[in-house]
């Protein structure tokens, strides 16, 4: 007898107004409870020191300007020690890459742990929940009053909400200008009045920017916009940590007095008490299975373990697992693709830091002028040039400039060149020939730059050296 394949109604039910489906599901807004464990403190931490990071380091200085810096008139990025030039953006390309590779990696190893803890949506989110808490109540106590008809209470509350919210936008978006414009200058100018038009735009577009990811759309920017949320799924594997509930040990869930025998009335392990929904800053239910609103916040896991605690259960019926673990199979943790994401990303932080450390810090540019040639008062034969040189490092270099390649090659102009730090200068200068110690119409010459004050190193910048048709 052929097996039937069971099939289910999936059609979404009819409004009630008519026969019509109605396909669209508006926000539904979600109140969270608060809550208190160890993935909460683990947060809170990490949250500090991203947050000290954040504002504290473009308070820094270092070599005598912002420790971190983009200066984009300039066209220079300072951090701390290293000035990047645009013909260095290959390093922080590569930078970038490591970052995402690091991201692959923790993604396998440990699934959501990103947005839960250190993704700066997450983190800026559980600040404004914590202002809402603190000016509107906890969760019962907002859903009544966004009951209530409007009072002088409510509108109070209110308005200090989105004072407080508006405020952590301001410094945000000031802190954010302040990494691209020296931030002890915009702060004076920007109170004062006196900062340029596109400083109050920049940081009006991210107080804004901030107050309605962190304000409003929230859980909407990780679930509809976050291009991350959206592949991540496809580095899980039956051995990535993931924030689960355990069904086996939970099932029949249902709610009991603590003092029940209730493994001899066929039930699990959980009451059905929805806390783990109630904090849930997505508001999805756990229980229901492995979900791509889940961020892995682990606040189900925080709240579930208290529960446990009052009802004298062993703690974990939420818990950071595996597929392997919940299936009752071993997890591996060493395996082929994790290994693989390692071994990449240690071979590109190992060519990412020696690139970094034997860039060069001088850079020479030589460009010929338009003149083909010249004969000057001693009936020589000259070439003039334009000589770039840039100092990347962070102290004064004095170079000594030489040029080789022909016989009798004069070179006119200055021999010593002194740059200061994360400057270029640019400086003229002629090399001049004998006519008859020409060997050609065209000659290949070579500018050498020396460092005489500290590596002694030299860089050569090759150029055409033109002169009349040879006989
Ligand atoms: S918090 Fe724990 S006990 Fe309560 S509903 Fe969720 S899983 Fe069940
Ligand atoms: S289900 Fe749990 S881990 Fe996932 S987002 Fe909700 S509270 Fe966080």
């Amino acid at each position: 007898m052929s097996e039937q394949i069971p099939v289910h109604n999936v059609t979404p039910p009819a409004r009630k107004d008519g026969d019509t489906v109605d396909l669209y599901a508006s926000r539904e807004k979600i109140y969270t409870r608060a809550f208190s464990g160890l993935f909460r403190n683990l947060r809170i931490s990490g949250g500090i020191v991203l947050f000290l990071l954040y504002f504290g380091t473009v308070w820094l200085d270092w070599g005598g300007h912002q420790a971190v810096w983009w200066n984009l008139p300039e066209r220079k990025f300072y951090i701390f020690g290293a000035t990047f030039w645009p013909q260095d953006f290959i390093l922080l390309s590569g930078i970038l890459i490591v970052s995402a590779f690091g991201l692959f990696f923790i993604t396998v190893f440990a699934g959501r742990v990103w947005c839960g803890y250190t993704c700066p949506q997450s983190v800026w989110t559980w600040i404004f929940m914590w202002c809402e808490k603190v000016t509107e109540g906890d969760r019962n106590q907002r859903m009544k009053l966004d009951k209530s008809p409007m009072s002088a209470s409510k509108f109070t509350r209110k308005l200090a909400k989105h004072s407080l919210w508006l405020l952590i936008g301001l410094l945000t978006g000031l802190t954010f200008v302040g990494y691209f414009s020296p931030i002890r200058e915009l702060v004076v100018d920007f109170i004062t009045g006196q900062a340029d038009g596109w400083s109050y735009f920049w940081v009006g577009f991210f107080t804004l920017a901030t107050y309605g990811n962190a304000g409003w759309l929230r859980e909407q920017v990780c679930i509809y916009m976050c291009p991350y949320a959206r592949f991540q799924s496809v580095m899980f594997d039956k051995d990535t940590l993931i924030v689960s509930y355990d069904p086996r040990r939970g099932e029949k869930r249902g709610p009991r007095k603590k003092e029940l025998d209730y493994k001899a009335h066929g039930l699990g392990d959980c009451i059905d008490c929805t806390m783990c929904v109630q904090v849930c800053p997505t508001g999805i239910d756990i229980r229901d299975g492995l979900q791509i609103e889940c961020i892995g916040c682990a606040a189900c896991i925080d709240a579930c373990d208290t529960i446990m605690d009052k009802m004298n259960y062993p703690r974990g019926l939420i818990s950071y697992t595996t597929e392997h673990n919940l299936s009752g199979q071993t997890t591996h943790t060493l395996r082929p693709r994790l290994i693989g994401y390692a071994a990449v990303l240690l071979v590109m932080i190992g060519v990412l830091t020696g690139a970094f450390f034997m860039r060069s810090l001088v850079g020479f540019d030589v460009s010929k002028d338009r003149v083909l040639y010249r004969e000057n008062a001693e009936g020589r034969i000259e070439n003039v040039y334009s000589l770039k040189v840039m100092n990347k490092d962070q102290v004064d270099h004095v170079y000594v400039l030489d040029a080789t390649g022909l016989a009798d090659l004069k070179l006119q102009g200055r021999r010593e060149i002194r740059v200061p730090a994360g400057e270029i200068v640019t400086l003229p200068v002629e090399l001049s020939v004998a006519p008859e110690q020409l060997p050609s119409s065209t000659n290949e010459v070579k500018f050498i730059l020396r460092d005489v004050e500290h590596s002694g190193s030299e860089i050569q910048a090759k150029s055409r050296f033109i002169g009349p048709q040879v006989r």
